[in-house]
């Protein structure tokens, strides 16, 4: 990380996985999965955001993955005013809980609000987004590939020319992947860009479930992701819960701090 770059900061874990925590909410056999607690309980969804929030997330992630203006009409015979409407309550429902958050613990902490523009698979409902090559192109072969079987670096190397990109990582992909991926793309960057770790906990595409390996260590990851270079953000998809958040937020605190004492050193010799 060099002087001008800024400090890693967290990202929120899966909000699917925090919400599914509470078998009381109704949503994971829902065309819209958590994207239907926008109509049918936006408190859960509030509640969630707060929780990361409180585990030290610095940006949470709307409830917009699988939402669209054509499956709100669809799924809950809305107008497609009312489809906007809801499309949008994602966003005002995590701008609410960060401004409770923030005034609540009296912070002056930036602190974001993601859209999740799930790929356009997610929206057609027949889990297309998870087809094979989205598990084994990215979990088995060489983590050299995305899901598309586009080579990383190049695809990287593609997206940061754009002006408006600041931020270019992975997501939802194995842990044990992600040093190596975004190492192989340091160099690509501008100076001014940064790099987004967001792997899920262990989770595997099995017969259209995840299922997720609870033995296995997610947070022994962080540091390796942290000692790579322009690392913006640290985060966590499916099977991250805000607990997890919490233990990642004090690694990349620590880190941050160690980091703030080595400059101050080489300041002063
Ligand atoms: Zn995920």
């Amino acid at each position: 990380m060099t002087d001008e770059r800024p400090e890693t900061k967290v990202l929120d874990g899966g909000l699917g996985t925090e919400l599914a925590a509470d078998e009381t909410l109704v949503f994971k056999d829902h065309p819209l999965w958590t994207a239907s607690l926008l109509k049918d309980n936006p408190k859960a969804i509030k509640a969630a955001h707060s929780r990361f929030l409180c585990a030290g997330s610095e940006a949470v992630i709307t409830a917009s993955y699988q939402a669209s203006v054509d499956g709100f009409m669809k799924y809950f015979n809305v107008s497609a005013e009312d489809a906007q409407l809801l499309l949008q309550s994602s966003v005002d429902i995590a701008k609410d809980a960060v401004k409770e958050f923030s005034s609540a613990n009296k912070s002056n902490k930036d602190l974001y609000v993601a859209a999740s523009v799930g790929p356009y698979g997610a929206t057609l409902h027949d889990m297309s987004e998870y087809d094979g090559h989205y598990v084994e192109t990215m979990t088995t072969e060489d983590a050299k590939t995305t899901f598309h079987g586009d080579n990383f670096v190049e695809s990287v190397k593609r997206v940061s020319l754009n002006p408006q990109v600041e931020s270019i990582g992975v997501n939802c992909c194995e842990v044990t992947f992600v040093e190596e991926l975004l190492r192989s793309v340091e160099d690509v960057l501008r100076p001014d860009q940064t790099l987004i770790a967001y792997p899920n906990n262990w989770q595997k595409f099995v017969d259209k479930r995840w299922v997720c390996d609870i033995s296995r260590s997610f947070s022994g990851y962080v540091e390796k992701w942290l000692s790579v270079g322009a690392m913006g953000w640290i985060g966590g998809c499916c099977g991250v819960t805000s607990p997890q958040v919490g233990e990642m937020t004090q690694i990349v605190k620590n880190w941050n701090a160690n980091l703030d004492n080595l400059k101050n050193q080489m300041h002063n010799h």
